[in-house]
């Protein structure tokens, strides 16, 4: 298994899909419309609670579920913020949102080690709201990696910890690439400047060599009074650069802005990333995406291999039935390919014409071997009804195995060579090198 999820998003999930947060409200209007709102905006699950026993009922049941509060102060029967304080004994990041006023009663809160006060003064506190529920849940979601041979001593540390990012941290730049490599979804990384600037900026072009433009947000730090390394760092390739000391809310606010243009660069690559007439990856994505599998595949000595695949005499389904339905083929063709190979694990593209890639990672070649052939027969029983008449195809695929770093395209010009031979010998077939072994040991 490939540890890192280097395949991509094959779906565009809302900000915080899925994500639990509890709602403890007694009006009715505020609890539909924050409920309303969070749900539709961010695709979090809302948990609504009216009274604080009813809070305490959802707790006792599911308290490790939840992430996040966002309370108002008073309940019918906990006059005195007794809600607020159970869930801050349990660990659960608290937002209050609630109408009192005054100053003092607001430091009050405040000094309770709450996240976030946000005052519920007119319908559009609602979109506050939502700015400090995006803010947290933003915050805590970021898998974060510091790198500094200080850590321990760091006034960073605290900060961090203070804004409760709970960060990787490690003292070098050789200890990054394994963490990246093993820990998955970690998307920022902190790098203290005088190693970012080690030869000329060289490990921030190889985190984006390796890791793609798309996948990590590398922000530079330094306690050094020259200010010249900042455009340096930027120019390199650095997403954001400050200067220690700097306050908790600077610091969150900096994080936070370069995770919202992270999603941002990402439901734009998703959008780049798909071919329009079946959903698959598509080609500039394979090629984007497909050295940098085979690069970690090689480097944690994990099995790699190419497949291409191509459906048997389309033109003669074309010039028989039309061009559209030629279509609606490729599609159903596309769509069982998806339900058998998913894009967790294995890199799936059309890449043009009636023509597929598949980058299987993690597989030796028996069984990639072996997944093709069924991709071959389940592939050969999918059927599309036409005016009564079911048509159906067969597809051919050469299968190679990657064993050391070439080009990309030499890759592709193997699995290309058994597609030739799969085609030639009859089509409805998978060549490969393991196949071709067994035939010549046999
Ligand atoms: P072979 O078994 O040797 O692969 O025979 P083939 O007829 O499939 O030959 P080839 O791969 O050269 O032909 C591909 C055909 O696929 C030609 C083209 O008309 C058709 N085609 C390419 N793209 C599309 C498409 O988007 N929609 C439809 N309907 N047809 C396409
Ligand atoms: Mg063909
Ligand atoms: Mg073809």
């Amino acid at each position: 298994m490939v540890s890192r999820d280097v395949i991509g998003k094959p779906s565009m999930p809302k900000k915080h899909e899925g994500r639990q947060v509890l709602l403890v409200e007694d009006t009715r209007f505020y609890s539909i419309a924050v409920r309303d709102r969070l749900e539709t905006q961010f695709g979090v699950k809302v948990t609504h609670c009216a009274t604080f026993s009813a809070l305490k009922r959802e707790l006792a049941n599911d308290a490790g579920t939840y992430v996040l509060a966002i309370l108002d102060l008073c309940q019918p029967d906990a006059p005195d913020g007794e809600a607020l304080d159970y869930v801050i004994a349990r660990n659960i990041e608290a937002i209050v949102f609630s109408g009192i006023s005054s100053d003092l009663k607001r430091d009050q809160i405040l000094a309770k080690d709450v996240a976030e006060y946000v005052a519920k003064s007119s319908i559009h506190s609602i979109d506050d709201l939502a700015a400090a529920v995006d803010r947290r849940l933003s915050t805590t979601m970021a898998e974060l990696l510091v790198i500094d041979p200080d850590m321990d001593q760091s006034i960073l540390k605290s900060l961090l910890l203070e804004g409760r990012f709970s960060p990787a941290i490690v003292r070098n730049e050789q200890e990054a690439l394994a963490t990246l490599d093993k820990v998955r979804n970690i998307e920022l990384v902190l790098i203290r400047s005088e190693l970012a600037a080690k030869r000329g900026h060289a490990f921030l072009e190889l985190l984006r060599n390796r890791y793609g433009e798309e996948s990590i947000r590398v922000i530079g730090y330094s306690s050094a009074v020259g200010r010249d390394d900042v455009a340096r760092f930027l120019n390199a390739g650095g997403d954001d650069f400050f200067h220690l000391p700097i306050s908790a809310e600077d610091l969150a606010g900096r994080l936070h802005h370069t995770m919202t243009l992270h999603k941002q660069i990402q439901v734009l690559q998703h959008m780049a990333s798909r071919d329009y007439l079946t959903d698959l990856l598509n080609r500039r994505y394979f090629f984007d995406r497909g050295p940098k599998i085979v690069d970690m595949c090689l480097r944690q000595r994990q099995p790699v291999s190419m497949a291409l695949m191509d459906i048997d005499h389309f033109k003669k389904l074309n010039d028989t039935y039309g061009h559209e339905i030629g279509d609606v083929v490729l599609k159903a063709v596309a769509k069982k390919l998806m339900v058998l190979v998913g894009e967790k694990q294995h890199l799936v593209a059309r890449l043009g014409g009636e023509e597929f890639g598949i980058l299987f990672a993690g597989l030796d070649s028996q069984a990639a071997y072996q997944y093709c052939d069924q991709i071959r027969s389940e592939i050969s029983e999918v059927r599309v009804v036409v005016d009564d008449e079911d048509i159906s195809v067969t597809i051919s695929m050469g299968l190679a195995n990657i064993s050391g770093s070439e080009s990309f395209d030499n890759y592709l010009n193997a699995a290309d060579q058994y597609l030739y031979l799969a085609k030639h010998s009859g089509r409805n077939r998978v060549f490969s090198d393991y196949q071709v072994t067994k035939i010549m040991a046999s």
